[in-house]
């Protein structure tokens, strides 16, 4: 829920009146409307939160309505109204589910997708055609194939906790997907999201890979690593003393409070950490030299911003982070 109050900053409207067991997200008005069909509204929890997180994906990741890319958009609204329905039934003390609209009619399962006839693999059983978006087949099969990355969410926060999952799932959406992504995109994503949350060789790294393989998708460059060093999850720092890597910093943690840490791969003489805001203008920047540099951001309101770095005045950087407090 924090998630959607830090992105919804103006009111969302809601209005009522059309003669069905459905509800719709106007981005261009950003209005909610709420069927109603004899006594039955389709106003439940996790109804009203998948259209809520659909104002969410309109403010980050913006994925649209075709396609794979319509599937996630589909299936972040689903993700996200599960956390909320979540989180709002654990203050009154009463059960969640991985169901979306029970209290009205089910339409879709997260832990089942195949129970509403929606696909759990990748291009296996259920799946839509997707190379026709017309709205006869709903933009490419959108509400249908959103089965498989709910059912991946599903398996992963069987593995690691819905908390976590969902914070890689959020992280994913608003630093690493873009309009068009698709399934593969969305591997790549939230594997860069557990990277940064957690470590780049971390426990949650494997999870969110195996997640995806076992519905379908992965990738030949994304491998689950072993951690062969205790305490050490940047194995990719020590093949630096052999090999040319490229200039890559590490911003932790992300979503950051009061301080924000930057790591830098190699060893720096002279470096310029700068943060940047969505508007272009620098509100901070320090010199520093060495491994790494903290930054203090007590003073820096919410929001997104970047983390600029030039190193030796050759090797430049730059990094999404969140402030959030
Ligand atoms: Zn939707």
């Amino acid at each position: 829920m924090k998630y959607l109050n830090y992105h919804i900053t103006d009111s969302v409207l809601i209005d009522a009146g059309i003669d069905s067991i459905a509800a719709f997200y106007n981005t261009d008005l950003n209005k909610i409307r709420l069927g109603k069909r004899g006594n039955n509204w389709a106003s439940t929890i996790d109804i009203v939160g998948h259209e809520l997180a659909h104002r969410l994906n309109y403010q980050t990741a913006n994925l649209t309505f075709y396609g794979e890319s319509g599937a996630l958009r589909e299936s972040i609204a689903d993700i996200f109204a599960t956390l909320g329905e979540r989180y709002i039934r654990t203050i009154y003390g009463t059960p969640w589910n991985w169901t979306i609209g029970e209290d009205a009619q089910i339409i879709r399962d997260l832990a089942h997708p195949s129970l509403h006839g929606q696909p759990e693999e990748y291009h296996g059983f259920n799946w839509q055609d997707t190379s026709n978006l017309n709205s006869t087949n709903d933009y490419g099969g959108v509400h249908n194939n959103c089965g498989v990355s709910n059912k991946w969410f599903y398996n992963l926060s069987q593995s690691i906790g819905p908390d976590k999952a969902g914070l890689i799932a959020y992280y994913m959406l608003n630093l690493n997907l873009s309009s068009n992504s698709g399934f593969h995109d969305a591997l790549q994503a939230s594997v860069s999201a557990a990277e940064n949350l957690y470590g780049n060789c971390s426990d949650e790294r494997n999870a969110v890979i195996s997640a995806w393989s076992s519905v379908g998708v992965s990738s030949l460059n994304i491998i689950p690593c072993h951690n062969t060093s205790p305490g050490n999850d940047n194995d990719r720092l020590s093949i630096a003393q052999n090999e040319e890597i490229p200039f890559h910093v590490s911003v932790y943690p992300n979503p950051a409070s009061n301080e924000i840490n930057i790591e830098f791969p190699n060893d720096t003489n002279d470096c310029i950490v700068a943060i940047i805001n969505t508007l272009g203008n620098k509100i901070k920047e320090v010199a520093t030299r060495g491994r790494n540099a903290t930054i203090d951001t007590t003073d820096t309101p919410n929001g997104l911003y970047y983390v600029n770095v030039v190193a030796n005045g050759m090797h430049t950087d730059k990094a999404k982070v969140i402030i959030s407090k």
